[in-house]
């Protein structure tokens, strides 16, 4: 059963037909999914929703699909990590870590809009799908699309580490690298998406691929029990997450699941890649588009197709935005690990970082619960700590040149502050 009613432009109102369109014909503004929320409500409990597995599709109701799930039954549903180590460091109560960098089956946030759009792109016949991409999205578009079946087609800028080209290309999709950056690629793909007809999933299926962003927010909520956090730090690329978990704690409200409370939405970004964070700090709704240049590529995006809904959901949830340095992202990333055993790539670097920034500021408070947001795995992107890393010793087999090695560094401390599970 679907309780998807039709699109509905976010700008004028207008109504469509489900199909694979994503711009407004009157006014270009962005097309949008519409539930009957009231069925929903009718519909669902917590304890149908528990009793369904452990994917994304949990949720089926508040996702716009209409036939069965044909790909992600073994998406989503990622581990939401109690951070206590990390907590300690930070010096706050109440840390989660949600954590998409297990996500299967390519380690970032990406499998869930992906098993959406690519599961609507079956529904209405496509059998080409295609994406623009930083990375992520590429890999997780050719997993689905091998395994679905399809053909596919991505395209990427030319200067993507080795670890998301080669995740992309073992699964033998056709690949395009354009010179130039995301912003290029996503221009190109514009004009492509028109004249080929593919199912490009964040382009003319957006309003379906986005759609599937809000897992990441249910789960957050059924995992603390069915509660809201009170502070969630959220990465912004081209804008889809952040507005999408805000949407994904409003509708649970509304049919019912959780009661209303507040939830602040932090928008975190690369400082050199921080056209949202930059309009907030200005107190402005206009995004001034800027060159990408930092580390964090998954997440360099100059000029972000929904940076105005991030500014919206931030301001209404009475959030905040902030930007780190490509250091404290490279910190980030170490003192997760360091602190919970986690290895993220830059993106969640920058949320751990932003997130140490926003305790520090005193935006967020030390006694309230705190989510930082894990998007991606740091197994693919190594380029980016290789250099911060001890090199192996190497010695001969043998156990005395063990012992020679070992009493000349000393014993290593153990931590004084280990904690169990
Ligand atoms: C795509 C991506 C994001 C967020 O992108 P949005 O377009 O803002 O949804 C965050 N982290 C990682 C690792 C990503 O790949
Ligand atoms: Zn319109």
């Amino acid at each position: 059963m679907s309780f998807v009613t039709g699109l509905k432009c976010r700008e004028c109102g207008e109504s469509y037909e489900i199909a694979a369109l994503n711009v407004c014909e009157y006014c270009f503004g962005p097309l949008e999914v519409q539930y009957d929320y009231a069925g929903i409500k009718a519909a669902v409990s917590r304890e149908t929703i528990e009793a369904r597995p452990q994917n994304l599709w949990r949720y089926r109701e508040l996702l716009p699909i209409e036939t069965e799930p044909r790909i992600g039954l073994y998406s989503g549903y990622t581990p939401l990590v109690k951070a206590e180590r990390l907590a300690a460091e930070l010096g706050v109560d109440e840390l989660y870590v949600k954590d998409d960098s297990v996500n299967h089956p390519t380690f970032s946030y990406k499998d869930r809009v992906v098993s959406v759009a690519i599961t609507k792109a079956i529904e209405l016949g496509f059998d080409t799908v295609s994406c623009a991409s930083t990375g992520n999205l590429a890999n997780s578009v050719s997993a689905h699309a091998a395994r679905a079946g399809l053909r596919c087609f991505i395209f990427i800028p030319d200067n993507l580490e080795q670890g998301k080209v080669i995740g992309s290309g073992i699964y033998k999709p056709t690949t395009v690298a354009i010179s130039g950056n995301y912003d290029d690629v996503n221009r190109l793909c514009t004009e492509i998406a028109d004249k080929y007809k593919w199912a490009f999933v964040n382009i003319n299926l957006r309003p379906f691929y986005t759609e599937g962003a809000k897992t990441y927010g249910f789960e957050v909520a059924e995992q603390l029990g069915w509660k809201l956090p009170q502070h969630m730090v959220i990465p912004t690329a081209g804008g889809t997450i952040l507005p999408k978990v805000a949407k994904a704690f409003e509708e649970l409200i509304d049919v019912g699941l959780v009661d209303a409370a507040p939830s602040r939405i932090y928008s975190a970004q690369a400082g050199g890649c921080a056209p949202v964070v930059n309009a907030i700090h200005r107190k402005s709704d206009l995004i001034e588009p800027v060159k990408p240049n930092t580390i964090a590529k998954s997440i360099a995006i100059g000029n972000p197709a929904d940076g105005y809904y991030v500014i919206k959901a931030v301001e209404k949830s009475g959030g905040w935005g902030e930007s780190v340095t490509d250091d404290e992202i490279i910190a980030g990333i170490h003192l997760l690990a360091r602190t919970e055993g986690i290895f993220t790539e830059p993106a969640g670097g920058t949320t751990v970082a932003v997130t140490k920034k926003l305790i520090e500021q005193g935006r967020i408070p030390r006694d309230e619960s705190i989510v930082i947001s894990v998007t991606g795995n740091g197994y693919k992107t190594i380029e980016a700590v290789a250099p911060g890393i001890p090199k192996p010793q190497v010695i001969p087999a043998k156990l005395s040149d063990f012992d020679a090695l070992y009493e000349a560094a000393g014993e290593p401390p153990l931590s004084d502050k280990a904690v169990n599970g």
